[in-house]
């Protein structure tokens, strides 16, 4: 059973449900994300499609570490960064855990971009770490040619 979940940015003019539980729940090193949030952000992805909003965001697109196109949506008068949509990921929607109302209904599964954390950073090392941007989903790589094989 899906668990509905709210949230809204600080000042209460962007408010938001989403309608489809988390795909993944990730805390994010990259500097994009440090410069944003002075620290790593912790962020689920969910289907774009499942998220139902109340106000208009402020939009900053720019091009990210890992070479996607990035475009953040965040509130103009208060300045919570609220979501985030990747040309990496189309269809899929980041959304800040810290503008849930209830920020304890999920739980990160890793740290991704660990390497570009600061030293002070704490890294819960019961959780997978990723160095950089994880892989997107694929399908299984093709089998070797004949010539890759070892006799
Ligand atoms: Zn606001
Ligand atoms: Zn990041």
């Amino acid at each position: 059973m899906t668990t509905e979940r709210a949230g809204r940015c600080l000042c209460g003019d962007i408010r938001y449900r989403l309608t489809a539980d988390p795909i993944v729940a990730r805390i994010c090193w990259c500097r994009d994300c440090q410069h944003l949030s002075s620290n790593g952000t912790v962020n689920v992805l969910v289907p774009s499609a499942a998220i139902e909003l109340s106000g208009t965001p402020a939009e900053f697109g720019s091009t990210a570490d890992s070479g996607n196109g990035v475009r953040r949506r965040f509130c103009a008068r208060c300045g919570s960064h609220l979501f985030a949509d990747s040309t990496g990921r189309l269809g899929l929607t980041v959304v800040r855990v810290g503008t849930l109302d209830e920020a304890s209904s999920v739980r990160p599964g890793a740290n991704i971009w660990s390497a570009s954390a600061p030293a002070w950073a704490c890294l819960d090392p019961a959780l997978e770490r990723v160095e950089a941007q994880p892989s997107p989903p694929k399908p299984p790589p093709p089998s070797p040619s004949p010539s890759q094989q070892t006799p």
